[in-house]
């Protein structure tokens, strides 16, 4: 089997049925697979998962304080850009582009570093990493873990239900996994260590960076805007970890293949699709990210603003970034400009 079909752990309800096709689960079947996999008590394994909600759900109480004792529409605008436009921009800076894509290099481990903790610490780099390989190469097939065919809720419990490593790999493969994740600068447990915890990530040194992490912004936050801005922020944290659940099933257009425009999708492969919003706040241009997932650039024509590249520029013009890959010339030579040429020669001969 290949090593891609078997490196995720596999739902209870499966991927596909004997004919290859998409099994999807009801609901109900979605959430109780989800809540027996946050279960700590049921299996220890299940450590990262559940620690990931929890730094979600840890959020929160920040809102709820920021809403009954700090409210200023500052401090709430300041939440939102926060979350939305830095948090998300983020995202695709570190766990999308660099760990996963390796779109980018840094000349060194203190600028990965500090990429790395440029906002709080919610997603493990692992869930996202491995399962983004799988997204690639099986894009709304059985097997995608957020497959947007198999309905909203399917992609919204993936980081649960589908994304987390196989707890059965060998040690070969245990070596892919962590060969996947080297450059991330995220220390790999030994294979001893991933049978007891299931994971690559190390329990005791990912609280400590979560606490750190935390420690370090709250603080930062705290001297900038007292604990007005602090909660503003942190409860802001609370939608974005929410919120950026839902773009993997908006993003592959609700499993809607009609909904890609000619001019705009180019690329038909798959259901990805660009968006403004998505591709404004954060640089993802999915469809064209599907074009070219090595590229550290997204967002290819003129309105396509892209924050996660001009980061990426703007560490390259000071040295922290080595190099990186552009396709920006590749998608207008093979994509757009064949297009347009086209596009003109039909106005051309609808005037004559
Ligand atoms: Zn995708
Ligand atoms: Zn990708």
């Amino acid at each position: 089997m290949a090593f891609l079909d078997h490196v995720l752990e596999s739902p209870s309800y499966g991927w596909k049925d004997a004919s290859g096709a998409l099994i999807t689960p009801t609901n109900k079947q979605l959430l109780s697979e989800f809540f027996s996999r946050l279960n700590i008590f049921k299996n220890k394994k299940n450590w990262l998962s559940f620690f990931s909600w929890m730094k979600v759900a840890a959020l929160l109480p920040f809102f709820v304080l920021f809403i009954c004792y700090h409210f200023s529409w500052p401090f709430f605008i300041a939440g939102f850009l926060y979350s939305m436009v830095l948090m998300g921009t983020h995202g695709t800076i570190w766990h999308h582009r660099y760990c996963t894509h390796q779109a980018y290099t840094f000349r060194n481990n203190f600028w990965r570093f500090i990429t790395r903790n440029l906002s709080l610490k919610i997603i493990p780099e692992e869930i996202y990493v491995i399962s983004h390989h799988v997204h690639h190469a099986k894009s709304d097939q059985p097997g995608d873990p957020y497959n947007a065919t198999g309905g909203f809720l399917y992609c919204f419990l993936a980081d649960v239900n589908h994304q987390p490593i196989s707890r059965a790999l060998d040690e070969t493969d245990y070596d892919r996994v962590v060969r996947l994740m080297e450059h991330t600068g995220v220390k790999s447990n030994s294979y001893k260590r991933y049978v007891k915890w299931g994971s690559i990530a190390c329990p005791l040194q990912s609280i400590m960076h979560w606490l750190l992490n935390w420690g370090f912004w709250y603080t930062t936050f705290y001297f900038i805007g007292g604990h007005g801005l602090a909660c503003a922020l942190f409860g802001g944290a609370f939608f974005w970890a929410v919120g950026v659940r839902t773009f993997n099933y908006e993003g592959h257009a609700k499993g809607d293949k009609e909904k890609q425009k000619d001019g705009t999708d180019f690329n038909r492969e798959d259901n990805s699709i660009n968006q403004l919003w998505p591709g404004y706040v954060a640089g993802e241009w999915h469809n064209n990210h599907h074009l070219f997932p090595s590229s550290a650039r997204s967002g290819f024509l003129p309105y396509q603003l892209d924050l996660a590249w001009c980061y990426i520029r703007t560490l390259k013009s000071i040295g922290a970034v080595t190099s990186y890959k552009d396709s920006k010339k590749q998608f207008l030579e093979r994509h757009h400009e064949p297009f347009m040429a086209q596009k003109n020669k039909i106005d051309e001969n609808s005037l004559v």
